[in-house]
């Protein structure tokens, strides 16, 4: 009776200790000759699934196209290396010259408030990393993605290209002032907190369009607005959550 009970607890412990296996393999992995193990693409895959279950379709994202570009955008392949174990936890990281790639369930979240799909033509600000850029280029026909720090801007560029994002065309530049030669966009997405929406994007949105962007309020936080233009040209502004992004800053490019 003993035994039986000693197996059943051997089995419970097991089954535990599995199903939270891909949060306690993160990362490095030490191996028997003292060396380290990289977490295998497998490994990652794996987190990503956890990832996508727990901290985005929890919380309420139901689009079939964002929750398949989570699922399929190696998002440990945007964070620096130093970083990578944390690369699936439901976090921001840093990527460098103090700015971040956000929280995974922010980017499904703003991604499907943009509610794109393969016809349209979108103007990302803030390439940062450049992950926000390949979750959306899954999904669209044409991705514009704008930054300001130059050496940022380069990086992303070059792991998009690749990763095979064709479709992505990073530009360094101050995205406060939209992307006027390949306007008017379906859609525009800000990456970074602005103090007000800047007048360059509303006007190089579509009519039909929409604009989805975290604008400073009174608060140490700021509020995720999707901003709708119709088709006379009216705009219509819906706040939704508060969130924390690095600034939309001003000026020409920034080179480091
Ligand atoms: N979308 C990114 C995260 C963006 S962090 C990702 O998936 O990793 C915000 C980015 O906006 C930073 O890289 C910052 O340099 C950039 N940024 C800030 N002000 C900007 C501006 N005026 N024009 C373009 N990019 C800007």
């Amino acid at each position: 009776m003993k035994f039986l009970a000693l197996i059943i607890i051997v089995v419970i412990i097991s089954c535990i200790f599995y199903s939270y296996r891909p949060f306690i393999n993160r990362g490095n992995v030490s191996i028997a000759n003292g060396k380290e193990a990289q977490s295998t693409a497998e490994d990652y895959a794996q987190q990503r699934e956890m990832m996508v279950e727990q901290q985005i379709v929890a919380r309420g994202v139901k689009s079939k196209r964002v929750l398949d570009a989570m699922n399929n955008v190696p998002r440990h392949l945007f964070v620096p290396v130093g970083y990578r174990r944390g690369s699936y936890f439901d976090q921001p990281l840093p990527i460098g010259s103090g700015q971040t790639i956000s929280q995974p369930y922010i980017v499904a979240l703003m991604t499907e408030m943009l509610d794109v799909d393969n016809d349209d033509i979108v103007l990302e600000i803030g390439t940062g990393s450049g992950y926000q850029a390949a979750v959306l280029s899954t999904i669209v026909k044409k991705l514009y993605s704008i930054e300001i720090i130059e050496e940022l801007g380069i990086q992303a560029a070059e792991l998009l290209k690749k990763l095979k994002y064709g479709n992505v065309e990073v530009k360094i530049s101050d995205g406060g002032l939209g992307f006027p030669e390949k306007a008017p966009f379906d859609a525009i997405i800000v990456t970074a907190a602005a103090p007000e929406i800047p007048a360059s994007l509303i006007e190089q949105l579509k009519p039909g369009g929409r604009m989805v962007i975290p604008v400073d309020n009174n608060s140490s936080s700021q509020d995720l607005l999707i901003v709708e233009k119709d088709e006379a040209g009216n705009i219509k502004t819906k706040s939704t959550i508060p969130v924390r992004f690095v600034p939309l800053v001003k000026g020409r490019k920034v080179t480091e």
